[in-house]
């Protein structure tokens, strides 16, 4: 293809993630003409960039893999409860060998700008190497974790040592041993690096701004017996997931904490804590919404965190104060308040010294100088929105998504936009994604965009717009909902809080996954009439 002379498809996808391989797949054995867009060198997404030590999902792997292909379920076979990051990927190109995505990919291709062709109904894409292509519909399963961020330190480019990034890990081996390494950023990334990497470094410095909660993951390996006990059940343990509130099988209480005695939430959160993974979240159904409660549960971690830590000052630094327990996403560990035991690693408590910048030796902070061989960035990322303000996203009448989210995201269901005719995201903002299993929300997202284009082919409709008082009840749902939520109360890339001048406001659907979906279904009454508006083809061709 020549640069610049547009190329003429049915579905342009930007995204190879979990959301842009369903959708790909999807469409296509619709029929329909595809091309999708990867930046990567690869599938795989997160997975695919976060190639860094110690990284692992914190769901169970069998939730956290596609459930659209019966066959994939029974081919694939997970080795551990919680799968690390290598064999994820392999899941990963296994599906994608399976179903033959790759042909449909353009991999290491970055798309500059999106823009609506009002008069000719097509979304006109330009990736960055100029290419341009066209489609009717534009399917934008960017992630709500794709764009990695910096911190806001001056100096990073001066430092002379090893710098890398959690988000961006090198493919080849990076060596640890008899090194100085800094790890900036405590997070679900930074503690997942903090564990592995202090087994091995010569001297480990952890730059520790908000400590945050982390309960023991607890990973083991899956016994053949149980796989095959599991493999003999997906229907079933699928049909649970999509109808509870994670996606997810994992046990969710319906039980108030102050409704049983003292001695019984004790024996409960002991055995969630026995237990492991995420367990403590399911243990009562009011620990998002009543403060009082939540404290008792943050004590009970802030306690176990003093068991484990022999140093009482490391101890008292670790424990997280200030916010409520779970208003952070919940890490889970193997081994973090443990790695605080060893003497090769020294925790940074950046409240009492603040970085006031990266040398070329290390980090400064008030109080002195860290010099390192090694600096690790586990910062996060602009959550939610990033992907789609990154870029120029233009809709109808030359408005761009930076203009419409400017004081904060502003969608339906996370999945289209008024003034975005035919432009669908997969796990959007607004939708549940990060409250919610990422897959079990993809599939349901593009489950959702396809019934809509077969209505819409159906009855002769070249575009499709959710209407500005659709939008708005949406947005007063998610904002009535959030209201009570104490993931107010924490300063976290959910609020966009960690990222400068970003507008605050919780942009996640907090009623969980299975009334999410009923929404969506609901949408799909009378046609999308209530909530859609449609511009007949002929109309179009008057045009
Ligand atoms: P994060 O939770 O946003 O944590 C970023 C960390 O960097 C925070 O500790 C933050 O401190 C620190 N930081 C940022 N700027 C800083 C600065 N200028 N100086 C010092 N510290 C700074 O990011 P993340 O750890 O990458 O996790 C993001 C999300 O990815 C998670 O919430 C989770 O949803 C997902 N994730 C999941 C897994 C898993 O499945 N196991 C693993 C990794 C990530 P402050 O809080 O004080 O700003």
């Amino acid at each position: 293809m020549t640069t610049n002379q547009p190329k003429r498809v049915d579905v342009l996808i930007v995204g190879g993630g979990f959301g842009g391989m369903y959708a790909t797949y999807k469409f296509r054995e619709m029929g329909l003409e595809i091309q999708s867009f990867e930046a990567g060198g690869g599938l795989g997404g997160v997975w695919y960039w976060n190639r860094y030590p110690g990284a692992r999902v914190d769901l169970p792997s069998i939730d956290y893999s596609f459930s659209f292909s019966p066959e994939i379920e029974q081919e694939w076979t997970w080795s551990e409860q919680f799968a690390a990051q290598p064999e994820l990927l392999e899941y990963i190109n296994f599906v994608a060998k399976r179903l033959d995505l790759n042909k449909h990919f353009q991999f290491n291709t970055r798309i500059t700008r999106a823009a609506w062709d009002e008069a000719r109904k097509v979304w006109v894409l330009k990736t960055e190497q100029g290419q341009v292509w066209e489609a009717p519909y534009c399917i934008m399963a960017t992630g709500p974790l794709s764009v990695p961020k910096d911190p806001e330190i001056p100096g990073l480019a001066r430092f002379k040592g090893e710098l890398h990034r959690a988000a961006r890990w090198p493919h080849e081996p990076v060596r640890f041993e008899g090194k100085r390494v800094g790890v900036i950023g405590t997070g679900s990334t930074g503690i997942q690096i903090v564990q592995e990497v202090g087994k091995t470094a010569g001297e480990l410095f952890v730059f520790q701004r908000t400590p945050s909660f982390t309960m023991p993951m607890r990973n083991v390996p899956l016994e053949p017996d149980y796989v095959a006990e599991v493999k003999r059940n997906y229907a079933g343990i699928r049909m649970a997931a999509r109808n509870s509130a994670v996606g997810g099988t994992r046990p969710q209480s319906t039980r108030g904490f102050f409704t049983v005695t003292p001695a019984q939430r004790q024996t409960l959160l002991e055995d969630a804590w026995k237990n492991g993974g995420l367990a403590m979240l399911g243990t009562f159904s009011d620990l998002l919404v009543n403060e009082e409660a939540n404290e008792h549960v943050a004590n009970f971690v802030r306690n176990k965190i003093s068991e484990v830590v022999k140093d009482p000052v490391t101890a008292e630094k670790l424990k997280p104060r200030g916010y409520p327990i779970f208003a952070r996403r919940p890490c889970l560990d193997t081994s973090y308040y443990e790695t605080f035991n060893q003497a090769n690693v020294h925790l940074v408590d950046l409240y009492e010294q603040p970085i006031v910048e990266i040398t070329e030796k290390g980090v400064r902070t008030e109080k002195g100088e860290f010099e390192l061989d090694m600096l690790i960035l586990a910062t996060g990322y602009d959550g939610l929105t990033g992907a789609l303000t990154a870029f120029d996203v233009v809709g109808r009448q030359g408005r761009t998504v930076n203009q419409k989210w400017k004081d904060g995201a502003s969608t339906y269901l996370g999945l289209m936009m008024e003034g975005f005719p035919n432009l669908f995201m997969t796990t959007g903002p607004t939708g549940p994604a990060a409250l919610a299993n990422i897959i079990r929300i993809s599939e349901n997202d593009v489950d959702w965009i396809a019934d809509l284009m077969v209505h819409m082919e159906k009855t002769g409709m070249a575009s499709a717009e959710v209407t500005p008082q659709a939008e708005k009840a949406w947005m007063d749902i998610v904002g009535g909902l959030a209201k009570n939520s104490l993931l107010l109360k924490a300063k976290t890339w959910y609020l966009g809080a960690n990222v400068k001048d970003k507008p605050l406001g919780l942009t996640l659907f907090t009623g969980g996954f299975h009334k999410y979906r009923e929404h969506c279904e609901a949408a799909k009454q009378d046609g999308y009439r209530k909530v859609l508006s449609f511009t007949a083809r002929q109309v179009q061709e008057a045009v």
